[in-house]
């Protein structure tokens, strides 16, 4: 139940950064005393404030949780170019730098793997089922596609390659745990690896 909706328009709120295309909703309360919280409802921002908030702290909230909640959503999905820097930053920390992708960028369309990597091209593809998994798991699955531009077979030299990447046996829990939740809803997974059940990266 909420006291009063504020549907409202982009330029209501200038200067309000990555949350601009998304509609913004402000529900105000009277239950609300001080706080305020900021969440998505599908594609809309909902920003709930306390009633007795003026127009000006409306228009200060709002921008300032609007904010809030896209940083914080960069954090937890970030974009081509935030997939570019993080594998641009693991391959400085863990490979030395050695492996440099042609592009890699996030897919929606490999159903059966969380990343994949073309050799020849250097390409690296990214799950979008990944999105919103912890930051270790993201980043070892790019480090897994970023150690197959060095070496593309699974075999001991790439695990020991990998080995360097403190969280892959944490990481690869999850995503055997990941992969046994989807198997349960019952998505007909034979296998899953991270790059398919197959010989490693794609020549
Ligand atoms: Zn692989």
């Amino acid at each position: 139940m909420h006291d009063r909706i504020v549907p409202h328009r982009d330029d209501d709120l200038s200067g309000v950064s990555s949350g601009r295309d998304a509609p913004i909703e402000v529900r105000r309360s009277s239950r609300r005393k001080s706080t305020v919280s900021a969440h998505r409802e599908g594609e809309t921002i909902i920003v709930s404030i306390p009633a007795h908030f003026t127009r000006a702290q409306e228009q200060r909230w709002v921008s300032a949780m609007v904010d809030r909640l896209a940083r914080k959503e960069q954090r937890k999905r970030p974009s081509d170019a935030g997939l570019r820097d993080r594998a641009a930053l693991l391959s400085r920390q863990y490979l030395g730098g050695r492996a440099v992708p042609s592009s890699i960028r996030w897919v929606s369309n490999q159903a059966r793997r969380w990343g994949s990597c073309t050799v020849s091209d250097g390409s690296i593809r990214i799950s979008t089922r990944l999105r919103g998994v912890p930051p270790h798991v993201l980043d070892y699955v790019i480090l897994h596609e970023l150690t197959h531009l060095l070496h593309a077979g699974h075999g001991p030299s790439f695990w020991k390659i990998l080995e360097v990447y403190p969280h892959t046996e944490r990481a690869r829990g999850f995503l055997e745990g990941l992969e046994y939740s989807h198997t349960v809803l019952g998505l007909d997974w034979e296998h899953a690896d991270v790059d398919g059940p197959g010989e490693g990266a794609d020549s």
